[in-house]
C-alpha cells in the first residue's frame, strides 16, 4: 500500500513480545522506516563505540539506559528522517521518553503487543539473533533453515547476553515499573491499540488488518 501522508507509529510491549518481528513485517508491508532502539544500541556495542561500551553492562544487567542518553540517540535519528514515515520499536520505554518524543513530533498510532510473562520467559531463553539485521529465530517454533546460521546472509547467529533467565527477570521488572505507565500515557491520548496473544503469527494478521484500515483512512483524508 502506498502512503500519501507521513505516518508515525510506535510498537511497544514487554521484552520478547515480538516487537522486532512485528516491526519488520510492518515496515516490509507498509514501507515505513524501522527505527529499533535495541538494534541501534547493539550496533554501538558491536562497533565498540564509546557509547556502546558504556551501555553494555547496563543492558546485560537488564536495566534501562538513562532517559537523556536514549532520547538524544533516538530523537537525533528522527530529526534526520524529518519528512518520512517511520515506526519506532523499543522507544519510548518510560514516560519521560514519551514526553521527549512528544516535544519533537506527534505519534499517530501505538501498537501494544500484550503477551503473558510466562510465554516471554520461555521464548527469550530459546532465542537466537542475527546481530547486524536484528532478525530473530526461536529453536522451539521458528528455527533457522540451517542450525546456527541466518537464513538471508548465512552469517552466524548468537544468543544475546541479556537473554539469560536472571536478566530476563530484571527486564520484566523494569518493564512493569517503568514502561507500563507509558501505556496509560498513550491511552489517555487516544492512540493506544492493544493486541493480545501468545504467538506472533496469530497477532500479526490482526495488526496488519488494523494498519490497512488505519492507512486507508489516512490516505482518504489526503485525497
Ligand atoms: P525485544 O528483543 O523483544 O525487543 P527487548 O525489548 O527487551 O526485547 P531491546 O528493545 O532489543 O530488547 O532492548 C534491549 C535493551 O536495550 C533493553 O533491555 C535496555 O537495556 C536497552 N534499551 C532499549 N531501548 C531502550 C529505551 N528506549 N530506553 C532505555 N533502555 C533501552
Ligand atoms: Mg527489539
Amino acid at each position: 500500500m502506498a502512503l500519501h501522508r507521513i505516518f508515525r507509529a510506535v510498537v511497544t510491549g514487554p521484552p520478547g513480545s515480538g516487537k522486532g518481528t512485528v516491526s519488520s513485517r510492518i515496515t516490509k508491508t507498509f514501507g515505513l522506516k524501522h527505527i529499533s532502539s535495541g538494534d541501534i544500541l547493539r550496533a554501538n556495542i558491536n562497533a565498540r563505540t564509546e557509547l556502546g561500551l558504556l551501555m553494555k553492562s547496563c543492558i546485560d544487567q537488564g536495566q534501562l539506559i538513562p532517559d537523556d542518553v536514549m532520547s538524544r540517540l533516538i530523537l537525533s535519528d528522527l530529526r534526520a528522517t524529518d519528512q518520512s514515515s517511520w515506526l519506532l520499536d523499543g522507544f519510548p520505554r518510560t514516560v519521560t521518553q514519551a514526553e521527549a518524543l512528544d516535544d519533537t513530533c506527534s505519534v499517530d498510532t501505538v501498537i501494544n503487543l500484550n503477551v503473558p510473562f510466562q510465554t516471554i520467559k520461555q521464548r527469550l531463553t530459546s532465542r537466537w539473533t542475527h546481530l547486524s539485521s536484528g532478525r530473530v529465530y526461536n529453536i522451539d517454533f521458528n528455527p533457522p533453515k540451517v542450525p546456527g546460521l541466518d537464513d538471508v546472509t548465512g552469517e552466524p547467529l548468537v544468543q544475546r547476553d541479556d537473554d539469560t533467565p536472571e536478566t530476563v527477570t530484571h527486564r520484566l521488572k523494569a518493564y512493569e515499573t517503568q514502561t507500563e505507565p507509558v501505556l496509560e500515557y498513550y491511552r489517555s491520548k487516544g492512540v493506544l491499540q492493544t493486541f493480545s496473544g501468545t504467538e506472533t503469527n496469530k497477532i500479526w494478521p490482526l495488526v496488519e488488518a488494523f494498519l490497512h484500515r488505519k492507512l486507508q483512512l489516512v490516505n482518504q483524508k489526503v485525497a
